[in-house]
């Protein structure tokens, strides 16, 4: 079986995508499970550029296909905000928790609703060629968390045509809307077809 890395650390991403992926004949390996796993600094300015980095820094590594992904939530009333920042919102090493209480403070002076959206840009790399892919979902942001499911903001997310949050949603319910989702649905379809005809 193929192996291929997910330059991911963040269990909730590695469940999401094996679940998506376990159709496909390859061995998802997460950098949780890789040993000398080299620093990666999200320098780009875009969701697309930052997983294109992390893919390439983890191919020049182990010289192994790899799946990557930069995602976030996209606030309309913060002007995009926390946007490509969402994991290190409230500062370098915030909890998820940390960033949750930052996002409602940040939003404490403005109407609901408080329109936003998650969106992922996954991509794969071989060493020769990049795929990418694309997936949002729109909703908007509640004034407590509700839920213990996933990660994140999803306690504090509500998918529009919803009325549990992202938090509250199982995995099942939760892959079929999330942004995480579509984005490594769509790159599925891509590599199957960027493999060669047997
Ligand atoms: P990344 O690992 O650089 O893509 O950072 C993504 C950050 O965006 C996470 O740490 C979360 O704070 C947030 N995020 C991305 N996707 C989700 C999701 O599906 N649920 C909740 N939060 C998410």
């Amino acid at each position: 079986m193929e192996k291929m890395i997910f330059a991911t650390q963040n269990k909730g991403k590695v469940k999401e995508v094996n679940h998506i992926f376990r159709d496909l004949n390859v061995q998802l390996i997460s950098l949780l499970e890789l040993e000398n796993v080299p620093e990666i600094v999200e320098s780009g300015d875009t969701f697309e550029e930052n997983a294109k980095i992390k893919a390439e820094i983890i191919f020049d590594k182990y010289n192994i296909p790899v799946i990557a992904d930069d995602s976030g939530i996209v606030v309309e009333q913060l002007e995009g905000r926390p946007g490509v920042y969402s994991a290190r919102y409230a500062g370098e090493d915030a909890t998820d928790e940390e960033n949750n209480e930052k996002l409602l403070c940040e939003l404490k002076n403005f109407p609901e609703p408080h329109t936003a959206k998650f969106v992922c840009s996954a991509v794969y790399f071989d060493g020769e060629k990049f795929l990418t892919a694309y997936g949002e979902v729109k909703g908007r942001i509640i004034k407590s968390p509700r839920g213990k499911n996933g990660f994140g903001y999803d306690p504090l997310f509500l998918p529009d045509g919803f009325d549990k949050t992202s938090g509250e949603l199982e995995l099942d319910e939760k892959n079929k809307i999330s942004h995480r989702a579509k984005a490594f649905n769509e790159l599925k379809t891509l590599i199957i077809k960027s493999l060669p005809k047997t």
